[in-house]
């Protein structure tokens, strides 16, 4: 069956548009009384996020300013886009650390495998997602710049701690 047509029928020239202004004051009117809807003054005002986002990494260090890592190699194996650079390298007491660790934010999808897999908790998603950058080359972070971040490790859902507790 074809759909029915509506015909609009373009006003006469003599016809009053009074009643057509008062609607509309009507309804400017009624916005001026009902309460504000608040907009968020971002930057100035930030979301207050839930301590399982899975944001920005970081790499945890220990209190001489060295990073975690020991260079296992599980990260960079389990990360299921390849994102993660490692070259490890070993000290003169044949300890094993990361001479380069690299982790390219823009192709991360944020599963978390990282974190999860990690023997000495080293490298961390984080609770922060203010990343913008102007050039693609700057989203891939090294250590200096992982081991630099201050924002939280996020809390990653637990079965057996649902609630994070
Ligand atoms: S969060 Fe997932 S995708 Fe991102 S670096 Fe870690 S393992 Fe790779
Ligand atoms: S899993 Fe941990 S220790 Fe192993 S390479 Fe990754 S960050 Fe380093």
């Amino acid at each position: 069956m074809p759909g029915s047509v509506k015909v609009v029928v373009r006003p006469e020239a003599s016809a009053s548009y009074v009643r057509a202004i008062s609607t509309g004051l009507g309804i400017t009117l009624k916005h001026m009384v009902k309460p504000k809807k608040q907009t968020q003054q971002y930057p100035d005002e930030k979301w207050d996020l839930s301590r399982r986002l899975r944001g920005t990494h970081r790499m945890a260090t220990h209190e001489d300013g060295r990073a975690k890592c020991v260079g296992c190699g599980l990260c960079p194996t389990v990360c299921p886009v390849n994102c993660i650079k490692l070259i490890p390298a070993e000290d003169e007491n044949g300890e094993r650390y990361a001479a380069v660790y690299e982790i390219d934010e823009f192709r991360c999808i944020f599963c978390g495998f990282c974190q999860e897999v990690c023997p000495v908790e080293a490298i961390h998603l984080g609770v922060h997602y203010e990343n913008a950058e102007y050039s693609r080359e700057r989203w891939v972070y090294d250590l200096e710049r992982l081991t630099e971040f201050e924002h939280p490790f996020t809390a990653l859902w637990d079965p057996f701690d649902p609630a994070s507790e």
